[in-house]
């Protein structure tokens, strides 16, 4: 048997609004599938306004233009987190402070926060690990305190709720991404959620390489020219019209991944419960997108172990983050605070094959290699 850790899903309808893209003599970017997506995910989920992106990296870049990051300014970041998270607000020179995960859930701990915040804390990023939902009452309550701008990493979140209500509408912006390796996928994308409706003219100049160009295609103004900084960050009616063939087929891309995962936890709870390992936990409040099923082992060298007894039938299972404050490039400048569980999911959390095609018995067969290893 050869599980992989990943498949991506390729859709016939992506396929036909592809065809239709170029039927229409419309490739480039912000174009009729463009706008197609946008109305679904703001109708689906609620957003104030949304823009669809070349990555999620790139609309967190967006997100730390619009929240006016500046040097010297401080961003309290999690550290078991994607280098985007961080690097999007250290390309405008900030000062990233690192914050702790919780020792029951990857997500950022957040009676953590408070004791970091100073005079130049300007925004809080938080990050839904493996697409369950962090502390929102918390983040909100912190970031109104202290007047701070909430900024969602909502990268793996995409269909979770809180308290009923979608991720990617807490923040005043949230960057979701449809990166192969999501739920719902285009190769490379993303998408910025702008909550703040102050926020949503300067949003469309800066996606539009600085220019007034949506306000022109709309008949706002009779020419458009160069107005602010931006990029080029929106992608093109390709990547538009294949993510809007999988935006059709959610509900059972859903409905897909939430099987496996049950599948999976019903039948790994009781290794958890001996204490083998750990499975995960759903926060209060959070639904589950199934993003990922990961369990923690008791040291990196039972995780290497693990892995290796996986690979030898044939499961591809992986490993996640390091821990970003002890990076090469960050760890001179965090200093020696120390983040004990973030350390910890870096050595001994272990992501198994979830994916679209992922049958019943490949699960039961993962399953089964891991029980027996802890037999
Ligand atoms: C995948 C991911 C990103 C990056 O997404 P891209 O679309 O590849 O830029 C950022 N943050 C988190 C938490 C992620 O999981």
């Amino acid at each position: 048997m050869n599980i992989h850790f990943n498949k991506p899903l390729l859709l016939p309808r992506s396929l036909d609004h592809i065809r239709e893209a170029f039927t229409l003599e419309h490739t480039s970017g912000n174009g009729p599938f463009t706008a197609k997506c946008h109305a679904f995910l703001k109708q689906r989920y609620g957003f104030s306004s949304c823009l669809l992106t070349q990555s999620c990296t790139a609309a967190l870049e967006m997100a730390a233009l619009l929240a006016d990051i500046a040097p010297g300014d401080e961003v309290i970041v999690p550290s078991f987190t994607f280098v985007s998270t961080a690097n999007a607000f250290a390309l405008r020179n900030a000062h990233i402070r690192f914050v702790d995960s919780t020792a029951w859930h990857p997500n950022m701990d957040c009676s953590l926060i408070e004791e970091l915040i100073t005079p130049r804390t300007k925004a809080v990023v938080c990050v839904h690990y493996a697409g369950m939902a962090c502390d929102m009452q918390a983040l909100q309550d912190i970031c109104r305190r202290h007047n701070l701008c909430l900024i969602e990493d909502a990268a793996q979140s995409i269909d979770t709720t809180y308290q009923g209500r979608a991720l990617g509408t807490f923040g005043n912006l949230s960057a979701f991404s449809f990166h192969e390796s999501k739920n719902i996928i285009c190769g490379e994308g993303g998408c910025l959620a702008i909550n703040d409706p102050l926020l949503h003219a300067r949003a469309d100049i800066l996606w539009e390489k600085g220019t007034n160009r949506s306000a022109f295609l709309r008949g706002e103004v009779d020419k458009y020219s160069w107005v602010d900084v931006g990029s080029s960050f929106l992608p093109s009616e390709i990547t538009a019209a294949f993510l809007y063939g999988q935006l059709e087929s959610l509900e059972n891309i859903q409905a897909r991944r939430v099987k496996n995962w049950n599948r999976y936890h019903a039948a790994l709870s009781p290794l958890a419960e001996k204490g083998y390992l750990e499975v995960p936990r759903i926060p209060e409040g959070s639904s589950n997108n199934a993003h990922m099923y990961y369990v923690v082992c008791r040291s990196g060298d039972e995780r290497t172990r693990l892995m290796a007894h996986l690979k030898s039938h044939g499961i591809q299972s992986v490993f996640h983050y390091q821990a970003l404050h002890a990076s090469s490039y960050y760890a001179s400048r965090h200093g020696d605070r120390k983040l004990p569980q973030a350390e910890r999911y870096t050595e001994c959390l272990l992501r198994l094959p979830l994916h679209y095609h992922l049958t019943d018995e490949e699960v039961d067969e993962v399953v089964e290699r891991l029980h027996g290893f802890y037999a």
